[in-house]
């Protein structure tokens, strides 16, 4: 079983100490919630996980399976089984979302073996269509441009095929639910619930307590200025949504609810 370890670990940028000595341990089949104010740093860690070049790791670490994988591409880490869902998804004219995810399919494919196949376009389709139906899509969208004039809706929905059809280990979802209406929200946690199961860890940023009803998390926690101060339960998140943060704010160090 594969887990995402992530060891006392402090990330700058541009000399600016952003994450303080975060501890994180996430074995596949379940799913955390990381909750917390705006620029506490949970981007950072999402795109730290994914080793963005920007974010520089100045202590501490990362394992996956076991592995450190600081020193690995984030292809290479997206070929360990790493997914990460943006926050704001980059709109890509020109190239469709079919073209998009089987480019992104076979360059995996070749990262974990150099002289890997291409999937084939039939068995390409076939999939890309089995997980449009399991996430309720209209296939159609399949031939626009990736996240060119897309909703705010369409943009997440995306991501969670994109999701889908690579299948990782371990998905990082950055604010899937944020810019959503009720609706689309609904759409998008069922997506993501759907695509639950022993095989996959979730490691879900959110703002709200909302998705939450529907991803039911098994374990909540709450970042505040580049520190993960509150551990606990999916009651916590409950409690965030009455109390706000101000009352894990102050100084009580890392509690375990
Ligand atoms: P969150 O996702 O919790 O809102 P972020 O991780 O995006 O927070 O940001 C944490 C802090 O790091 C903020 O003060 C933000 O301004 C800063 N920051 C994030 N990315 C960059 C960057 N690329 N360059 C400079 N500062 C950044
Ligand atoms: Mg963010």
């Amino acid at each position: 079983m594969s887990e995402l370890l992530i060891k006392d670990l402090q990330v700058d940028i541009e000399g600016k100490e952003i994450l303080k000595g975060i501890n994180l341990r996430i074995p596949q089949g379940e799913v955390h919630a990381i909750m917390g104010p705006n620029a506490t740093g949970k981007s950072t860690l999402a795109y730290t996980i994914m080793g963005h070049p920007h974010y520089n790791v100045e202590r501490g670490d990362i394992l996956f399976d076991g592995k450190s994988i600081l020193r690995l591409l984030p292809e290479e880490r997206a070929a360990e089984g790493i997914f990460l869902a943006f926050q704001t998804p980059v709109a890509i004219p020109g190239v469709t979302v079919a073209n998009f995810i089987r480019t992104a399919i076979n360059s995996q494919r070749k990262a974990q073996e150099s002289n890997a196949k291409g999937i084939p376009i039939i068995q390409f389709r076939e999939l890309m269509l089995a997980k449009m139906e399991l996430l309720q899509m209209d296939p159609s969208i399949g031939g626009r441009y990736l996240n060119d004039g897309f909703s705010g809706g369409e943009k997440k929905r995306v991501e969670i095929l994109q999701m889908a059809m690579l299948q990782p280990k371990m998905a990082i979802l950055d604010e899937t639910d944020s810019g959503l209406d009720i609706d689309a929200l609904r759409i998008v946690a069922k997506g993501i619930e759907t695509l639950k199961g022993p095989n996959l860890g979730i490691l879900i940023i959110t703002h709200y307590q909302r998705v939450l009803n529907y991803l039911k998390p098994d374990m909540v926690h709450v970042m505040v200025d580049g520190q993960i101060v509150e551990s606990g339960s999916s009651d916590l998140a409950l409690k965030l949504e009455q109390k706000g943060y101000d009352w894990v704010k102050e100084g009580n160090g890392h509690r375990q609810t």
